[in-house]
């Protein structure tokens, strides 16, 4: 056992791997271990939905309840597992065989519905397929099918990612560039960060590369817990040398010697993988000392695990998690450019702006600006989930409207589109002209079709419960003001409803918008405010339900 506090959530992991689950004493040995209080574990423990305080059964079956898979069936899936076992969701089986639950998106929306049973992912599920998997559990005979294998094949087109030699961005860096020059060229092609909040990367690798400090980090963030995106477990399954290439660069282009790579619980199936590219890349003397013969350029790439909670994609929340803490987003400033990780300079960056950087420094700024808007250059990856013939991870030049993308995907016709996640922008057909880019809609990627007859409220409740669930509780507002939007969301549901009651479902949704300190607060209402706009007539025709 080690004693850095940063072991901690590694440390409470090993521990439910070989015993099933963290007991209080198990807490209290791994406090006295590292010398912190046995509270402060137990805060963690309790933060993050995969650590098992209790034990649980010898196959935990979690099914994804994001809306993707709510359309395509996941309540006759929960029914058929819940007839199966004789359980409801939330119990284990007398036997101890099986726990079944609800879990936030697993990253499979285009092949909902889709659970994980332990770390095993199962996609396209119907109640026959679940019927048959619980019994050859029972019979112990399953066998690991290639469930994930091809994840991405589908109605899926990436073609910039492997349009060049493997790893010449790198030679080029080493060969041709200093490390300022890597952080210019990047900030001249107009990157952004792909994650969301579209900072400029070559600004972010420049800042920190000029912070004082001389230990510094790369952070991939690869927590991919927006509802309905995929897209970077597909980067990291098919091109992960390309991650792990832009990684690197941003270590040459900072001066730090360590890599993380922050990948989510869901994606533990993805570990091996990872790990094997890394020490191929060692190997290749792509990674260690003096890469590819530079002298004194030395870096290096860690895996470390998520446990399991959705505002650990917050940067700031994500370095919490990685010091031994719950993942609670911290105040800004200072920003993690100047004191991120264990108080060092620190890059975090999404995996998919690491390997959009390795394409740019290979092919160059010109191909890269030749592409896109004027205000959005270059393409993006998008996730396509929902009532759509061709749900799947796209590859497209920022500019699209909405209704363009509709039709690559087949989805015309539909009522709205989710543009950005859970925290995006609900757009109604009336507003399907509208531009996929920075000028207009400058989105983390996840699209999410609602055909004609999908109920909107239904959507809104959904949406509701997965930030109630997710809140990190540090604030009023989002603590407390999204319980009670979703207990609106459900009496609206009922029928009960009447224009001042929803004038101050609008009055609350603002408030919760401006008292929230991260991302997570400040958009969660943003449904309910969408839906209010744009489909009012679904809530105020709603027929009174018995209660
Ligand atoms: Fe935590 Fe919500 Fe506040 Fe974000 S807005 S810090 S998730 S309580």
């Amino acid at each position: 056992i080690g004693s850095e506090r940063s072991e901690l959530i590694p440390l409470l992991l090993a521990y439910q791997d070989e015993f099933g689950y963290v007991s209080e004493f198990a807490m209290q040995y791994i406090a006295d271990q590292l010398k912190i209080p046995a509270n402060e574990v137990y805060g963690v423990a309790t933060f993050f939905h995969f650590i098992n305080k209790q034990p649980k059964g010898k196959f935990i079956i979690r099914l994804s309840r994001d809306m993707s898979s709510i359309m395509k069936g996941a309540k006759s899936v929960a029914r058929q597992l819940r007839n199966d076992l004789g359980i409801r969701i939330g119990e284990t089986t007398p036997d101890g065989m099986f726990t079944l639950e609800w879990t936030s998106c697993i990253g499979m929306n285009y092949q909902a519905p889709a659970m994980m049973v332990n770390n095993e992912v199962f996609s396209n599920l119907t109640p026959p397929m679940v019927h048959r998997i619980i019994e050859e559990c029972r019979q112990e005979v399953r066998t690991r099918r290639p469930t994930v294998g091809n994840v991405g094949e589908t109605f899926s087109s990436i073609l910039s990612y492997s349009s060049h030699a493997p790893n010449s961005a790198l030679t080029r860096a080493v060969e041709e560039m200093t490390p300022v020059d890597v952080a210019s060229e990047l900030t001249v092609s107009g990157l952004k960060g792909r994650g969301g909040a579209g900072f400029p990367t070559g600004v972010k690798w420049s800042l920190a590369s000029k912070a004082e400090g001389d230990v510094k980090y790369i952070i991939c963030n690869a927590d991919e817990g927006e509802p309905g995106t995929f897209k970077d477990r597909v980067l990291l399954g098919k091109y992960a040398d390309l991650v792990f290439e832009g990684m690197t660069l941003a270590g040459y282009a900072v001066g730090a010697r360590e890599g993380i790579v922050y990948l989510r619980y869901e994606y533990t199936h993805l570990r091996p993988h990872l790990e094997a590219v890394l020490e191929a890349r060692r190997q290749a003397n792509l990674l260690g000392e003096n890469i590819l013969g530079k002298d004194g350029f030395c870096f290096d790439i860690r895996i470390h695990m998520g446990a399991g909670a959705y505002v650990c994609g917050e940067e700031t929340a994500l370095i919490e998690s990685l010091e031994g803490r719950r993942g609670e987003p911290r105040n800004r400033p200072p920003y993690p450019v100047e004191k991120g990780l264990h108080g060092r300079p620190t890059v975090v960056n999404n995996v998919e702006t690491l390997a959009t950087a390795s394409c740019i420094i290979a092919r160059g700024v010109n191909w890269f600006t030749s592409i896109g808007t004027e205000r959005s250059k270059g393409f993006k990856l998008f996730s396509v989930s929902g009532d759509c013939e061709r749900p799947g991870v796209y590859e497209l030049p920022w500019g699209m409207t909405v209704r363009q993308l509709l039709e690559l995907v087949d989805g015309v016709g539909a009522k709205a589109v989710q543009v950005g996640g859970y925290t995006g922008e609900l757009v109604p057909a009336s507003q399907f002209d509208r531009v996929m880019g920075y000028e207009d809609l400058g989105i983390g990627g996840s699209i999410i079709v609602y055909g004609q007859g999908r109920d909107m409220l239904e959507v809104a409740e959904n949406y509701l419960e997965f930030f109630v669930e997710e809140s990190c509780g540090q604030c009023t507002g989002c603590r407390i003001g999204n319980q009670k939007l979703l207990d609106g969301v459900r009496l609206l549901q009922k029928g009960t409803c009447s224009n001042r009651y929803l004038n101050d479902l609008i009055g609350l949704s603002h408030s919760i918008k401006s008292t929230s300190k991260c991302g997570l607060g400040q958009a969660s209402p943003n449904v309910f405010v969408a839906i209010n706009e744009h489909f009012k007539e679904e809530i105020m025709a709603r027929p009174v339900l018995a209660a």
